[in-house]
Order: structure tokens, then sequence, then C-alpha cells
């Protein structure tokens, strides 16, 4: 089977199976054999890995996945593209593609049945349209993880990876550096797809921490009150966790967290880093007890 980041087989496979592009199911299909190669050397496999693609679509990256790891096994939503990966895919003996929805799809099963339970590596260029689901629900249902390395839209990916003080820092930021250490590898132009994509695309690759980098009482209030800074971002902290109809923590016990902290009382949720939000949640916790 011919390389398919080479834009001439894409265009043949496409024609010979009359492929319409689905604008729903986010696909751009990569034709740029340098950014495939980029990719996978970013993501460091080896003949151990197990690795989950999302969204193989013709299987440019399958292959190039399949020769570098152990094993690949690749979600894909489109039921059109399943006859297209039968013959792609065909002669590679460790990839299985499996026909579901990423979003509903038990993942932990998956690295189970394929990897024994083991950590598996997640590589893609995702559907953008769904990036943060995708990112939040692999890390959240605590699938067993050891990287992720994806191609997502490029303002997505600097979100990724700011600190405060920034406007791209908010609540995803927080979250992703919660549990994985972000690097951009690549920024990649629309030019590199088929389709061409409306914005421009990064690849980042996340890798997640052996032991979190802060210690937190409650991991879920945390986020509770990143999210409220968050939605209200003009707003101080006291006032914004206030006002969140979801969170039970009053504008008091916000306001003495601060103090606690030697933080100013008027100090906006955007200032703060990750290790100051799980330090005001332990004091928050610790005035509850
Ligand atoms: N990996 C291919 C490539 O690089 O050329 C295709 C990437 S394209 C950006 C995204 C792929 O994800 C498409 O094949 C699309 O059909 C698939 N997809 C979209 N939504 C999905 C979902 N919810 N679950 C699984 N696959 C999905």
């Amino acid at each position: 089977m011919p390389d398919l980041s080479n834009p001439k087989y894409t265009i043949e496979i496409i024609k010979k199976y009359e492929f319409a592009f689905q604008k729903k199911f986010g696909q751009n299909f990569l034709i740029d054999a340098h950014v495939v190669d980029k990719i996978i050397r970013s993501a460091m496999l080896t003949k151990e890995d197990c690795v989950l693609e999302i969204g193989p679509g013709i299987g440019t990256m399958t292959q190039a996945l399949a020769k570098a790891a152990g094993k690949v096994v690749a979600v894909e939503i489109d039921k059109n593209l399943i006859p297209i990966l039968e013959e792609t895919l065909q002669g590679y003996s460790n990839i299985s593609v499996v026909n579901e929805d990423i979003l509903k799809v038990d993942i932990k099963e998956l690295a189970k049945i394929y990897n024994e339970g083991k950590p598996i590596k997640v590589v893609a260029n995702l559907p953008y349209y769904i990036t943060t689901p995708i990112i939040m629900g692999l890390f959240e249902s605590k699938v067993p993880l050891e990287s992720i390395t994806v191609m997502v839209q490029k303002e997505v990916a600097d979100r990724m990876q700011v600190g405060p003080g920034t406007k791209d820092y908010g609540a995803l930021s927080l979250a992703v550096q919660y549990y994985a250490k972000p690097e951009i590898v690549a920024n990649v132009p629309p030019n590199c797809f088929i389709p061409r994509p409306k914005v421009g695309s990064a690849v980042i690759r996340l890798t997640k921490h052996v032991k979190c980098p802060v210690q937190v009482a409650e991991e879920g209030l945390m986020f509770q009150i990143i999210r409220a800074a968050f939605n209200q971002r003009r707003k101080t902290l006291i006032n914004a966790v206030g006002n969140a109809a979801d969170i039970k923590v009053s504008k008091e016990e916000m306001a003495q967290a601060l103090t606690m902290e030697g933080l100013p009382i008027t100090i906006r949720g955007e200032a703060l880093t990750l290790g100051q939000f799980a330090l005001l949640t332990n004091h928050v916790v610790k005035q509850k007890e």
C-alpha cells in the first residue's frame, strides 16, 4: 500500500470510494509526510507501546503508527471510512479499527483488552470540534495514560500551555497542567491538510505527571472554583465564587482563604497559579472541617 501522506494517493483513494468529507466530523486529512513524521517522533514510540489513535480518517497516520508502535487501536466514528481503512491498512497485523464515537467508547476497557490495562499513548490529528471533551475525558476518567500527542487548533494548544498573566490562560490551561506537562512541538499551516482548515494548527505533547505537581484536599472543589473564576474572569475571585450557584463556598470563606495565603482580597482568578488555587482550596476545606 503506498504512503498515503503523499497527496496524490489521498486524492486517488477519496475518488475511488467517492468519499464525501463530513464537516460535522471535523474531517481534515493530513497530506504532508514531514508533519506525520514529526508527530510520530514527538510521541517517542517504541515497539513496547500500545497507541490509541482517535479518528484515523483514511489511515495516513495509522500506517506510520503501526510501523513505530507495537499495537495500534484506531477509533473512527464515520462508517464510510471503514471500507477505506480495510484497504489502506491491509497487511498490517498490529492494527485494530473500532467503528465508534470516542466520546462514548469505554477507553479504559480498550486499554484492558489491548494492553492488559497498562498505560497507553494517545496519538491523533484530533477532530477540532471536540478537542476539549476528548482531552479532559481522557484525564478525568483516569484512563491509564503515558502521554497524549495531538494535532489541535493552534489557539487551543496555546491555551493549554500558558500560565497566569496572559489572555489565553484559563480553566483549560489549569486542568491540562494539573494532569500533564504540555509542550508545543510544531506549528502546522492549513496547506498540510485536505480540505484546508480555516485555522492554524499545532502539535502538542502532554506528558502525564507521574506525581501531581500540587497537593489538593478536594480536587473536584478546586476545579469548581477554577471554573467559576474563569466564567466571570473580570470579577474578583471572591465575587466569581460567591455568585456561582453550584459551589458551597461563601464570599467570607473565600476571603479568609485569600488572607491566609497573603493574597489581596481583590485578586482575580486569572492572576493565580495552579499551586495557589490548590492552596486556597485547602484553606477552604480546612475551614469547613
Ligand atoms: N487521522 C486522519 C488524518 O490525520 O488524516 C484524520 C484526522 S481528521 C482531523 C479527524 C478524524 O476524526 C476524522 O476521520 C473524523 O471522522 C474522526 N472523528 C470525528 N469525530 C469523531 C468521534 N466522535 N469519534 C471518533 N472519531 C471521530
